[in-house]
């Protein structure tokens, strides 16, 4: 039986009180090559969407604590796939937060941007003929990204975090951790070195869907 804990606070969202819509489920202790961690499991109260969360460290007033909302992959984070940079940057958080002894991350289990492993498996063989990894998307009837952050950002919030160093080249991200309420004091780039199979997801990732990446031109 899982104890579960009803979030009974409200949130303050843009000066008005928004009831919680998402509730935690259990936390427990996870030692990772990061260090330990604890892992929490969060359910949405308004879908059936659920959510992992890693933290290490509790929040502490006025200092920022790292996060980053990452969103599955699972052929990056679990296989290693290099099509994308994914899983690079999931162990790279890992370590961002081990190293400093704090830090949370929010997984979304949100695959393929939302389009589930099946579809994104098929939007793979229309890229292996040529397509661009929004065109894929558009050419099998799916929107290019089909994800919300706004239940991320609770629970960053019922984790009792205000100020935050965001790990994220995503811009959609930063504006949800914004609109969320949460300060943004810093945000740290996670920019991987392409390689030869990431680098033309990488590049529509930064001139198509407006990605802050450095590394490509
Ligand atoms: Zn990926």
């Amino acid at each position: 039986m899982l104890a579960e804990k009803q979030i009974s606070k409200l949130f303050l969202i843009s000066g008005a009180f928004h009831t919680p819509t998402v509730k935690h489920v259990a936390s427990a202790r996870l030692p990772t090559r990061h260090g330990e961690f604890e892992i929490s499991g969060y359910r949405s109260l308004s879908s059936g969407e659920e959510f992992v969360c890693l933290r290490m460290g509790a929040a502490v007033e006025n200092i920022p604590t790292l996060v980053r909302i990452h969103s599955q992959c699972l052929t990056g984070d679990v296989f290693g796939s290099l099509k994308c940079d994914c899983g690079l940057q999931l162990d790279r958080t890992m370590k961002l937060i081990g190293d400093e002894g704090r830090g949370v991350i929010v997984y979304q289990m949100q695959e393929g941007r939302g389009i589930g492993i099946l579809n994104k498996i098929r939007a793979y063989a229309l890229q292996d003929q040529g397509a661009d990894t929004i065109e894929a998307n558009l050419r099998l009837g799916l929107d290019v990204d089909m994800r919300h952050y706004g239940q991320c950002v609770e629970i960053l919030k019922d984790l009792g975090l205000k100020q935050v160093r965001v790990i994220s080249n995503n811009p959609l991200k930063l504006d949800a951790i914004r609109a969320g309420g949460l300060e943004i004091v810093e945000r740290i780039s996670l920019d991987i070195e392409p390689s030869d199979e990431s680098v033309f997801y990488l590049s529509t990732k930064k001139n198509l869907m407006g990605h802050l990446i450095e590394k490509i031109g």
